[in-house]
């Protein structure tokens, strides 16, 4: 038998949390139940189980054992009373504003939001669901934000790509005077180095692709809260077939095992990175939450046990340069994710960004200099050199 109290330990709780220790057949691994629906052997059998009399699985867009255990330890791990998942990150932000509100009802969010939830906004309006964007951070001007029909507060921390970190508990102080409801991506974060639960977030959101997953392999999406809520947002979820498959439920189980190994390694190795780079010759700014110089390092160290693998930064240069410097990296790929083992690089006005004019880009602080490196698993030494290699080209 599993005694919850011995599983104290931060890489313990990774380990163990939310986990039945009787898996089918004496598995030792939670084992990936592909199916697309579930029998009953009897009729009165399947009376009993709509009755609630009867435990049972009963079509795989409602439920699947494998996809359970994996909400389970989420749920866990984010201190939340349920968790769900979804198909991707996107779906799961998607299905929470589209279950949440309905025509005539507004939503607030800040504009470093990941970009495709600040461009889902423009899609909301046809249903009549209406949104202000506010300044990253501004806390304060939130209250000049609020509408009579203001329902969802919505926000990430830390953002991208420069990583300011919102004050929670301003946030939920004002989410509770307005009666509206707080929801946080908190994709960069994860569990090991921010518990939302414990400032009273409503809801929070992972995209489950980046570090819980963890190995640049899966697409999923997760949202957590208390049990009401999440309810709610399952009768939507089985309504709309936002079913994440078998396969990748069980990929993120095995993935969550190890994420207080990973996250940890690449706090330490990200600190290094960006300690590194703010003194080299050929940087001009860098953006990390762990570092004094950053706007937001002291509600950082207020509400996070770690700042995070991802470290942005401004080439002294210009485009060109910065081009250079990227194709000149030996270790990261060039690739628009973050959070795998394999470190990742991206130049946000060419990927992310490339659909908005450099006037348009500058003014949100898309520099064209700016570079953002997410950290994976490697020898933080390795990739400091390989950085100091690429610089020195420049
Ligand atoms: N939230 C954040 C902070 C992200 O960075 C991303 C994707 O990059 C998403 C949500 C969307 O997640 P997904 O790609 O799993 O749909």
């Amino acid at each position: 038998m599993q005694n919850e109290k011995a599983i104290k330990g931060d890489f313990s709780r990774s380990i163990h949390l939310g986990e039945s220790r009787q898996k089918p057949d004496k598995s030792l691994t939670q084992p990936i139940t592909q199916t697309a629906t579930f029998v009953f052997d009897t009729l009165d059998e399947f009376e009993s189980f709509k009755a609630g009399e009867r435990e049972n699985y009963e079509y795989g867009r409602y439920g699947n054992p494998t996809v359970r255990a994996a909400e389970k330890k989420l749920a866990a791990l984010d201190k939340a009373e349920e968790a769900l998942l979804f198909p991707s990150g996107m779906n799961a932000i998607t299905s929470m504003i589209l279950a949440m509100l309905r025509s005539g009802q507004h939503l607030i969010l800040m504009h470093d939001c990941y970009r495709m939830t600040v461009k889902f906004t423009h899609y909301i309006e046809k249903f009549g669901i209406e949104s202000t964007v506010v300044e990253p951070g501004d806390v304060e001007g939130l209250d000049a934000a609020v509408q009579k029909n203001t329902r969802l507060l919505f926000i990430e921390s830390p953002t991208n790509p420069h990583l300011h970190v919102v004050d929670l508990e301003k946030l939920v102080a004002f989410g509770k005077s307005h009666r509206i409801k707080v929801a946080i991506d908190s994709t960069f974060a994860t569990p090991v180095n921010q518990c939302p639960m414990d400032f009273g977030i409503d809801l929070v959101i992972h995209s489950a692709t980046k570090y819980l997953g963890g190995h640049n392999d899966l697409m999923a999406g997760s949202i957590s809260g208390n049990g009401g809520i999440i309810a709610a947002l399952k009768e939507y979820r089985n309504m709309a077939g936002a079913t994440i498959d078998p396969q990748s439920a069980y990929l993120l189980i095995r993935g969550m095992k190890t994420l207080t190994l990973r996250v940890r390694h690449q706090n330490a190795s990200a600190l290094a990175l960006a300690r590194f780079l703010e003194g080299h010759e050929k940087i001009e700014k860098v953006y990390y939450p762990g570092l004094a110089s950053h706007p937001d390092f002291i509600i950082a160290q207020s509400q996070m046990q770690g700042y995070g693998g991802l470290v942005s930064f401004d080439i002294k240069g210009d485009l060109e340069q910065t081009r250079k410097f990227v194709h000149h990296l030996e270790i990261p790929y060039l690739a628009p994710s973050l959070g795998g083992v394999e470190s990742l690089v991206s130049h946000p006005a060419t990927v992310s960004y490339y659909d908005l004019s450099r006037e348009e880009r500058l003014k949100i602080g898309i520099k064209d200099q700016l570079v953002r490196y997410a950290v994976g698993c490697e020898d933080a030494s390795e990739l400091i050199s390989d950085i100091n290699q690429a610089l020195n080209a420049l």
